[in-house]
C-alpha cells in the first residue's frame, strides 16, 4: 500500500511543518543537571480540587528543589468540559496556597518557549506526528461505528476477555487499500489508530520515581490517537506535549498507571525519550473505621473553596500536605521551628506507596500554629481578607477598626514573643471567637450559676468600683471585695478550708463578671478583655447582665 498516498488522504492538511522541524523549535531546555521539568496539567474544568493542589506541590517543590521548571498546560481536548475562566481559576487558587508556575497557560513570562500551552492550539504538531505515523504503517484509519465497537465489547464481556481493540477484534487493522479508499470516498467517519506491536505476554519491569520497580506488561490495544473531529486524545497528546515541553519527570495520578504501556509504547513509535513517571497515590479518608478515597460527591473537603471559607490558613494546608507527601517533614519542621517549608529537602522518591490518609483534625492543629506565630498586624490582615470575602456585613464593618482589633488580637493570641496561644483555628471560627467585642452582634445567653440576688449584688457593687486604670493586682482586689460583701470567700483556699461557711468563693464571682461581660464563662484575661472595651461599655454590659440576669433560683 502507498503510505504516503494514504497519509496524505487521511491528513490532508498543507500548512503542517515536517515532524523534525519541532525538534528545532522545541529544543531541549538549557538547565543545570538534575534540574526537573515538571507540569500540572488539568482539564479546564473549573473545578480544582486538594488532590490537584497535593500534586502540584510535589511538582512545584519538585522543579523549585532542582532549579527546575514547573509549568501550566491545560488539557482541553475535550470541549464540552471547558468552563469559562477556568484557567484562571486554578492560577488563582493555587497562588492562594503560595504555589506559582514558572511558565505555561495565561503565566506572563519570558520562559514560555514551550507553549502554546493549551492543547487545542498544538493541532498542527498532533497532526503532523499522526501524519508521519501513518506513512510508517504505525498507525492507521478505523471506520467502526459506536455501535460496531459495543457489539465487540459485549462479546469480549461474554467470553470474559479483555475489552478493546486488538488482535483480531481490530477489525480496521488489515483493511486493504480498496477498503480504506471505498470508505474515504463515501466520506465515512473515522479515527486514527496506533497500530500496537506489544503483546501481553511480555512483561517488561519499569522504575516509577515514587512506586519503585513495578511490572509492566506490554500494550496490545490499537488505541485511538486522534478522533473523528481530528483532536487527539489523551495519550497522544501527552507523549508529544511531554516531549517537547521538555518535561523530565511527569507527576500524576495513580489512576494512570494502567495507561502506562499505552505510554509506553507510544513514546517508542514516536522516537521519543520518554519522561521519568512518579504516580501518586490517592488522597484517603477514614469513614465509620474504613480508609476510602475522597470523593467529589460525598467529601466537601475535598474542595479547595472548603479551606478558603473555613479560613485555614493557607500555609498550614500547604504544610499539612508538605507532612503527608513526605513523611520525615514533620521532624524537620520541629528541628526547624522557623524555617520556611520551601528549606526542606523535598524529594519525590519518598512519597508514600500507598493509600495517604488525609487527617482534617491534623490540618486544624497546624493552622493554629501557624496562626499563633502571626503578629497580631499580619493576624487583622489574614481575618479581614476572610471577613471581607466571607463574612457578614457586621464582621466586614468591625475589620475597618484595626486598633481595636489588634489590641484584641494580643490578648487573645497571648504575648508576643512568649508562648503564644492558639486559640484561633481558621478565620471563620476567629472572627466569631472576638466578636463579642462588638457591641451590634453581642447578644449573650447569659448562663449564670449563682443565684440571681448575687449576680445583680455582685454586677451593682463591681461596678461602682470599677476604674479602667486599675492594673491586675487592683482590679483583683476589688473582686475579692465584691466577694466578701456578698458572701463569698475573698480566697479560694478559705473557701477550700471551710465551705460551708461562704456561697461561694472569690472565682464564681470572676465568673458572673465574666459571663455579664463575655457572654461566656470562659474568655482571656477579663481584666484586659474589660480595659480593651473601655469603662463606659464595660458598665454598659454589667448594667444590662444585672437588669436582665437569668441567674439560678433565688435564695
Ligand atoms: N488532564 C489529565 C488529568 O487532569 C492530566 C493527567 C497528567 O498529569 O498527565 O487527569
Amino acid at each position: 500500500m502507498d503510505l504516503k498516498k494514504l497519509a496524505n488522504a487521511l491528513i490532508p492538511d498543507e500548512d503542517l511543518l515536517p515532524p523534525e522541524e519541532y525538534e528545532k523549535i522545541y529544543p531541549p531546555r538549557s538547565l543545570p543537571a538534575g534540574a526537573e521539568v515538571t507540569r500540572l496539567a488539568p482539564s479546564p474544568t473549573g473545578f480544582i480540587h486538594l488532590g490537584n493542589l497535593y500534586s502540584a506541590l510535589a511538582d512545584e517543590r519538585t522543579a523549585h528543589t532542582t532549579g527546575g521548571v514547573f509549568y501550566l498546560r491545560i488539557e482541553d481536548t475535550d470541549e464540552k468540559r471547558k468552563v469559562e475562566g477556568a484557567v484562571e481559576s486554578v492560577i488563582r487558587s493555587l497562588r492562594y496556597f503560595g504555589i506559582n508556575f514558572d511558565e505555561g497557560a495565561e503565566i506572563v513570562s519570558d520562559l514560555n518557549a514551550y507553549g502554546p500551552y493549551y492543547q487545542r492550539q498544538r493541532a498542527k504538531i498532533y497532526r503532523s506526528y499522526a501524519k508521519k505515523l501513518i506513512e510508517e504503517g504505525k498507525a492507521y484509519p478505523c471506520f467502526c461505528t459506536e455501535e460496531e465497537l459495543d457489539k465487540v465489547r459485549e462479546e469480549q464481556n461474554a467470553e470474559k476477555l479483555v475489552t478493546g481493540y486488538y488482535g483480531k477484534y481490530a477489525k480496521c487493522r488489515n483493511l486493504s487499500e480498496e477498503e480504506i479508499y471505498s470508505r474515504l470516498a463515501a466520506d465515512k467517519p473515522f479515527v486514527i489508530r496506533l497500530r500496537s506491536s506489544g503483546d501481553v505476554a511480555n512483561k517488561t519491569s519499569f522504575c516509577d520515581a515514587i512506586k519503585g520497580d513495578i511490572t509492566v506488561t506490554e500494550n496490545d490495544q490499537d488505541v485511538v490517537i486522534l478522533k473523528s473531529d481530528g483532536i487527539p486524545t489523551y495519550h497522544f497528546a501527552h507523549a508529544i506535549d511531554d516531549h517537547f515541553m521538555r518535561t523530565t519527570l511527569v507527576i500524576r495520578g495513580e489512576e494512570w498507571l494502567s495507561s502506562l504501556p499505552i505510554h509506553i509504547e507510544l513514546f517508542k513509535v514516536l522516537g521519543f525519550k520518554p519522561p521519568r513517571y512518579a504516580h501518586t497515590c490517592s488522597l484517603m479518608k477514614m469513614d465509620g473505621g474504613t480508609k476510602r478515597k475522597l470523593s467529589k460527591r460525598k467529601d466537601p473537603e475535598l474542595s479547595l473553596d472548603y479551606y478558603r471559607k473555613a479560613g485555614y490558613y493557607p500555609r498550614a494546608v500547604v504544610k499539612y500536605l508538605m507532612t503527608i507527601l513526605n513523611s520525615d517533614f514533620e521532624e524537620w519542621e520541629l528541628k526547624n521551628p522557623l524555617a520556611d517549608y520551601r528549606d526542606f529537602p523535598f524529594r519525590i522518591n519518598k512519597m508514600g506507596k500507598s493509600g495517604a490518609l488525609f487527617d482534617l483534625d491534623k490540618l486544624s492543629d497546624i493552622s493554629r500554629t501557624e496562626i499563633s506565630k502571626l503578629s497580631e498586624e499580619e493576624c487583622y490582615e489574614f481575618l479581614k481578607g476572610w471577613a471581607d470575602e466571607f463574612g457578614s456585613p457586621a464582621d466586614k464593618a468591625h475589620f475597618e477598626d484595626k486598633e481595636y482589633i489588634v489590641k484584641i488580637l494580643a490578648l487573645v493570641m497571648g504575648t508576643s514573643g512568649k508562648k503564644r496561644r492558639k486559640d484561633i483555628e481558621r478565620a471563620e471560627q476567629g472572627v466569631n471567637l472576638i466578636s463579642y467585642f462588638f457591641d451590634d452582634v453581642f447578644s449573650p445567653e447569659y448562663g449564670f450559676r449563682a443565684a440571681r440576688e448575687d449576680v445583680e449584688k455582685a454586677l451593682s457593687l463591681f461596678a461602682a468600683d470599677y476604674d479602667p486604670q486599675d492594673d491586675n493586682s487592683a482590679w483583683f482586689s476589688k473582686v475579692k471585695k465584691v466577694a466578701a460583701a456578698i458572701g463569698y470567700a475573698a480566697e479560694t483556699s478559705e473557701y477550700k478550708a471551710n465551705p460551708q461557711a461562704y456561697k461561694g468563693s472569690v472565682s464564681d464571682v470572676a465568673e458572673i463578671l465574666r459571663i455579664a461581660v463575655t457572654g461566656s464563662p470562659n474568655s482571656p484575661d477579663l481584666c484586659s478583655i474589660m480595659k480593651i472595651l473601655g469603662k463606659e461599655r464595660t458598665l454598659r454590659r454589667l448594667e444590662r447582665a444585672a437588669n436582665t440576669a437569668e441567674g439560678g433560683a433565688r435564695s
